[in-house]
């Protein structure tokens, strides 16, 4: 028989001594922040007016500019913020997190670290939060539907009318690719399509099963999309033709959801999938998958000021407007500002 070769690929290891050698203390979280945020450590000095070198302040979690000494903190706007819990513990959960395969229950981290179950499971909420990502699949994509929580017994598949224990999911997922899975209110033709429509590039060739919301699928407008079911009922492989990728996934979903958190509530879905596609997205990224949630903070955290200064511009642009409007005597209503 031949022998699976389970090693862990040398670029993705980073092992629980490599973590606290990483990582010994609040500084170093810190400045990891920090570094994630500004690359090199130079800051655009709002005083200076111009990108700055800056340095760690003592005894404070600020740096500060090296010619005008202007303080700026990396952790305003963060999930690290107006939080008491130490950074060095939450890098912890963050890296527990991303070392398993099926996540980690709150429980665990209270165990392991002391702190209360309350803060160990907002910590992990947060967390979660932010593993949401915006991708776009394109290729031979695979859709089907499923359903997570409350069990009624002896019956599976689809639930009755006015059940409300289910909550639906919908799995995309690019073959050799990466996967999207939302909750849903209910899985009518209109909320398929339109969630294909979103997250699916057009030309994609798409596979699923024959429930009939997917009917639609090849007439939308300019998607140009192939469409091919499998029955279920007769087979379920079709040469080319099978949604076996993303039922894969949905019993990794399942089978982690019962065996680590034991019960999700139908508010929290979302974001436990939010977890589960984030590790199944990067788990072939050549780096450990600590950091690579980490290059996405910085991502989003990029995003997030040019969202910022967007907007500000947006306003002054609007500001300006109506100062010329005052000046013309416009009337201001007029304005879609
Ligand atoms: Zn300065």
């Amino acid at each position: 028989m031949k022998r699976l070769n389970q090693a862990i690929p040398k670029e993705q290891k980073l092992t629980i001594a490599d973590f606290m050698r990483r990582f010994p203390d609040d500084a170093a979280c810190l400045h990891h922040i920090f570094l994630s945020q500004w690359a090199d450590g130079i800051v655009d000095c709002v005083t200076c007016k111009a990108p700055v070198k800056h340095h760690p302040v003592s005894g404070r979690k600020c740096y500060a500019c090296q010619n005008c000494g202007t303080q700026v903190s990396p952790l305003v706007g963060t999930i690290f913020e107006k939080s008491c819990t130490s950074l060095k513990l939450w890098f912890y959960a963050m890296y527990l997190m991303s070392a398993t395969r099926c996540g980690i229950s709150a429980k665990q981290l209270q165990r392991e670290t002391g702190v209360t179950y309350k803060t160990a499971w907002r910590m992990f909420k947060q967390i979660r939060t932010l593993m949401g990502e915006d991708i776009k699949l394109s290729g031979n994509v695979e859709v089907d539907e499923t359903y997570c929580g409350g069990t009624r017994k002896g019956k599976t598949g689809r639930p009755m009318k006015g059940d409300t224990k289910k909550t639906a999911v919908v799995g995309m997922v690019e073959r050799n690719g990466k996967i999207i899975a939302r909750t849903v209110p209910e899985v009518s033709g209109s909320t398929l399509l339109n969630l294909i429509k979103d997250n699916v590039n057009p030309l994609a060739s798409i596979f699923t099963d024959e429930w009939k919301g997917y009917s639609g699928v090849s007439h939308i407008t300019n998607r140009f999309y192939s469409h091919e079911t499998i029955k279920h009922a007769d087979s379920f492989v079709n040469g080319r033709i099978h949604t076996n990728t993303v039922e894969g996934f949905w019993s990794l979903v399942k089978g982690g959801i019962r065996g680590v958190y034991r019960q999700v509530g139908n508010e929290y879905l979302q974001s436990y999938l939010n977890e589960y596609t984030f590790r199944y997205n990067h788990r072939r990224t050549p780096r450990p998958m600590f950091l690579c949630f980490w290059t996405w903070l910085a991502s989003l955290h990029k995003q997030c000021i040019e969202s910022r200064r967007a907007h500000r511009l947006h306003l002054l642009y609007g500001l300006r407007q109506r100062f010329e409007c005052w000046l013309l005597h416009i009337p201001i209503v007029s304005l879609s500002v």
